[in-house]
């Protein structure tokens, strides 16, 4: 607990009040709700006191002072307005206008900050003789952003922005006196630069020196729509600025719960899909359907598709989905949900599943990115999410691990705190990753290990842990189970044996592990680079046995942090869309459950799998690959799938193709033709993040709003009116009209179906739309309407009771390189791309920074293979082949190659992933398999493709 800060009094403007002792003059003021005119000032960022703008006069004292710089004293009585004020305020202002150059400053009607101030304070220009230096306006450099020296006053909040928010220092001060002016990376090649085009720069310049170039661009917005993000699990906020029907910028909002005023280059830059000529605009079937009642149609031939209204679709896909439940049973049908989508839509795919349908065969993309953590972390903890906040992290942790997490390019916001605590509180940072990814120039520690030896790793660890007694044991002793187990499997991982399974040199792993087992409270974080793996629980088990034995559990700033990767990957597994699992990660094998929901949903008990019409499943259903892997044999006759895209993100994608080719009956749910669609039968379009209401539950259990900006496109809907509609003709195919509150398809909006969730989701008992709706900072478990949420999970105890050591031995991955593909790939994302691209594809200023797909190549490698830097490659597994650009670089070592996969077609490097499954996870090895590398041949490209 902080002791409690000191007060003193101050009087304001003839306000008395009482503030803390350590603020400044300009924060106390800001307290009382009294504006003092600033510039250089911003609360996010260090005090320069360089504008003089925001001068007081204090009572007893000569003269005046920057609000910013001077801090309050008890009985401190302050003017912050008076003519000789105004007076300065109107002289600094003339002085920083003989250096500002615009054309806005005649039209007058900038929205600057600055332009603000020399309205309010009558400031004029200065006579022509002053003749400034004037600057070419650089427009075209930056996709994002447009510079315009002309228009700099010098406050340098640009400069601190990307030093003190994103900790990248890509901009500075150049030359003195006259010639002073600010330089940036902005004008070199983006992907050299340090510049991530977070757009902090110009989040911050209060002159529009520095501006977003569609906010330059644009008219002003009638409106703004404060949302939360579509793309990734950190969950940031920000101001969707609106003009009639059409998003025209994305601006900070500065009380934004996670992310303030920052946001990644996706975020603020990346919404332009909405508005891609290739949206789905109206419902499509394929022109077979029409014609044949039976609904089969010619092997490998879906044919043409044809326009529909709304009720021709969703009645042609009710009647199929009801046929094959009534010729096959419940189980030949199959629903991906989605993590894109809103938790609403997620509970209403696995209600149409389970209540109308009768199977538990519902799963979605968590299974191929996160499913291992739920599954180790609930083994080890009895729950499955990530235990801390992302604040407490960076504000707390003497050391962090990250592994297996590229932070900056997946969730470069988080990344840019990480980068921050390393900077400003000297967190010890150790990184282990096979990649000399950009947070290793962050870390005390790089632990380059190979791919898929990190439980050998861990285990190193805690045996030196244990060896040099750094372990908990009170915390062992109190709160844990199984130590005595661990302990002796760990004697069989000393560092000589540690290093020649994961390549890491002793000395090196030791210095790690006496900073990860000496700084406490320490964090982990990680990412898929754990998960994906055939020993993916493995690792995941690994980590959670680490944090217990240092008891870093249920404390601030300690804790397991698994960053979740889509925007919703997190609620989607809360709503149970998930094959063993309802809402809440209540199993579908408890009886308990069980009841409530027979009676919830107003089924009938058709006694643990009887024969009942409508019953519920009480067995665990089949996976997304699974599924995919059913439908090809026709096990699974219809499968429904809302914004998933297997045709791209499957591993051995080849072969999931050839299973959906052979589907028998497939619907999709989305808002743009992907490469799934080629193999669908129905297409419904859905609405995007900006075009609908709801909630989304970010990496860190938090339930944030979603907001309606602007209609769907042409006849689109929100999913979940689609998903409701569905469910209401199902009702009617299937002859089944239950009665009570939970059990029908009637919604108003999704408020109805959260307060469905609220009353079967213990987790979710609190999380009312009205409580989302207000700002109410709520992460779950949120037990009920008066309860404030759990920032911090297993504070005094384990979900489960104790914590469970598991003791896990090292596994070598499922395919190793050998003579004929002698490589290691390696998978991941780029910061300019999102999953399989779909959206940052579609998006003008993402695609033109990074428009091809590049694999990175080491130099060793590249020499060998007789490859230069920016080359065209072909590279090639067992299962496919890929065509990239090469990149040749220090950041992978010699043998491993990376590759990601947002690219369709041969630049997929899903081609060469291989579809071997941990064993209880059910999740995919992406992040290993063997491959051999060439310089491109057309022919010989063609051929393999074949
Ligand atoms: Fe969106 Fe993630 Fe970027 Fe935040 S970090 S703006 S949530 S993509």
């Amino acid at each position: 607990m902080m002791p409690p800060a000191e007060t003193v009094r101050v009087c304001i403007d003839g306000h008395e009040s009482r503030v803390d002792a350590n603020i400044s003059i300009l924060e106390a003021a800001r307290k009382l709700d009294i504006e003092i005119p600033t510039l250089c000032y911003h609360k996010d960022l260090s005090v320069v006191g360089s504008c003089r703008l925001c001068l007081v006069e204090i009572e007893g004292r000569e003269g005046q002072y920057p609000a910013c710089a001077e801090s309050v004293q008890d009985g401190m009585e302050v003017f912050t307005e008076s003519s000789d004020l105004s007076e300065s305020r109107r002289f600094v202002l003339e002085m920083l206008l003989s250096n500002y150059l615009s054309e806005q400053l005649e039209a007058n009607h900038s929205a600057s900050e600055f332009l603000r101030w020399v309205r309010q304070y009558q400031a004029k220009s200065p006579p022509e003789s002053s003749s400034p230096t004037h600057h070419p306006v650089d427009a075209d450099s930056n996709p994002f952003i447009r510079v315009d020296l002309n228009k700099c006053i010098l406050c340098t909040r640009c400069v601190r922005a990307c030093a003190e928010v994103q900790g990248r220092f890509v901009l500075g001060v150049a030359e003195r006196g006259p010639e002073t002016r600010i330089i940036a990376g902005l004008g070199t090649d983006l992907l050299d630069a340090r510049c991530e085009s977070c757009g902090a720069c110009s989040a911050y310049c209060p002159t529009e020196a520095l501006i977003d170039r569609d906010k330059f661009e644009s008219d002003s917005p009638d409106r703004l729509v404060r949302t939360t993000c579509g793309y990734c699990g950190v969950g940031c906020q920000f101001n969707l600025n609106v003009k009639e029907q059409r998003v025209i910028s994305v601006t900070s909002h500065p009380d934004a719960p996670v992310n303030g005023m920052s946001l990644c280059v996706k975020g603020r830059y990346g919404y332009d899909f909405l508005h891609h000529n290739q949206r789905l605009k109206q419902p499509k079937i394929r022109r077979y359907l029409l014609d044949d009642i039976a609904f089969t149609r010619r092997p490998n031939d879906r044919g043409p598709w044809m326009e529909v209204d709304w009720e021709t679709a969703i009645d042609l896909v009710a009647r199929k989905l009801a046929a094959i439940k009534s010729q096959s049973g419940a189980d030949a049908l199959g629903f991906l949900s989605s993590a894109k989508c809103t938790n609403e839509e997620n509970y209403l795919v696995q209600k149409l599943a389970r209540q109308l349908i009768g199977t538990n065969n519902v799963d979605h993309c968590a299974r191929l990115c996160h499913s291992s953590t739920v599954a180790g972390l609930g083994m080890a903890f009895g729950s499955g999410a990530m235990s801390n906040s992302m604040d407490d992290v960076v504000q707390e942790a003497k050391a962090m691990l990250i592994i297996g997490s590229n932070t900056t390019e997946q969730h470069p916001v988080f990344g840019a705190m990480i980068r921050q605590s390393v900077l400003r509180r000297k967190a010890k940072l150790i990184v282990a990753d096979p990649r000399m990814i950009d947070m290793t120039e962050f870390a005390t520690v790089h632990l380059r290990q190979r791919p898929g030896t990190d439980v050998a790793l861990i285990n190193g660890i805690m045996h030196l842990a244990i060896k040099n007694d750094w372990h908990n044991q009170d915390f062992i002793e109190q709160r844990c189970k199984g130590f005595e187990e661990l302990k002796a499997m760990l004697e069989a991982y000393p560092p000589e044996r540690v290093s020649q399974i994961t390549g890491i040199p002793e000395r090196r792993l030791c210095e790690a592990a006496e900073i990860l087992c000496t700084n406490r409270p320490m964090a982990v974080i990680w990412a898929m680079g754990i998960t994906q793996h055939t020993t993916g629980v493995f690792n995941v088990l690994s980590l959670a046995n680490l944090q217990m034995l240092l008891g870093n559990m249920g404390i601030p700033g300690g804790g397991v942090n698994p960053l979740r990767g889509q925007n919703n990957v997190q609620g989607a597994c809360d709503m149970g869309a998930l094959p063993n699992v309802y809402p809440g990660y209540q199993p579908v094998n408890d009886e308990q459950t069980y009841k409530k929901f027979v009676e919830a949903w107003s089924l009938q008990d058709n006694g643990n799998g009887g024969e009942a019409r409508f019953g519920l499943s009480q067995s665990s259903g089949l996976t997304v690959t699974e599924l995919i892997e059913a439908a090809g044999e026709n096990k699974i006759r219809g499968l429904y799938i809302l914004g998933e895209d297997p045709a791209m993100t499957e591993p051995n994608v080849n072969h999931a193709v050839d299973c959906l080719q052979r589907a028998e009956f497939t619907v999709l749910q989305e808002i743009f033709p992907s490469e799934t669609s080629k193999y669908a039968d129905v297409l419904l379009p859905g609405a995007a993040f900006a075009e609908k209401n709801g909630t989304f539950t970010n990496t860190e259990r938090r339930i944030q709003p979603v907001r309606k900006a602007i209609d769907p496109p042409g006849a689109a809907l929100p999913d979940w009116q689609v998903l409701a509609r569905l469910g209401t003709s199902l009702q009617r195919e299937l002859d089944y009209y239950p009665h009570g509150t939970q059990s029908g398809w009637e919604y108003q909006d999704a408020a109805e179906v959260l307060a469905e969730i609220n009353t079967l989701t213990p987790s979710y008992a609190g999380v009312t739309w009205n409580r989302v709706d207000a700002g109410e900072r709520l992460q779950w478990p949120v037990l009920s309407e008066s309860h404030d949420g759990t920032p911090i999970l297993h504070v005094e105890k384990f979900t489960c009771g104790l914590g469970e050591f598991h003791p896990v031995e090292h596994l070598p991955p499922a395919e190793i390189p050998d003579d004929e593909y002698p490589l290691l790939l390696t998978t991941g994302r780029v910061l300019y791309h999102w999953h399989g691209g779909e959206l940052t594809r579609r998006s003008q200023g993402l695609s033109a920074v990074y428009p091809n797909p590049i694999v990175e190549v080491s130099h060793e490698d590249a020499r060998r293979s007789r490859i230069a830097d920016g080359m065209t490659v072909s590279i090639q597994s067992r299962r496919g082949i890929l065509v990239a650009r090469a990149a040749v670089t220090d950041r992978v070592p010699e043998g491993l190659i990376f590759g990601s996969f947002h690219f369709p077609g041969l630049g997929n490097v899903n081609n060469l992933t291989i579809s071997a499954l941990d064993p209880v996870a059910k999740i995919p090895e992406y992040k290993v398999c063997s491959v051999r590398l060439q310089p491109y041949d057309e022919e010989q490209v063609s051929e393999a493709d074949s």
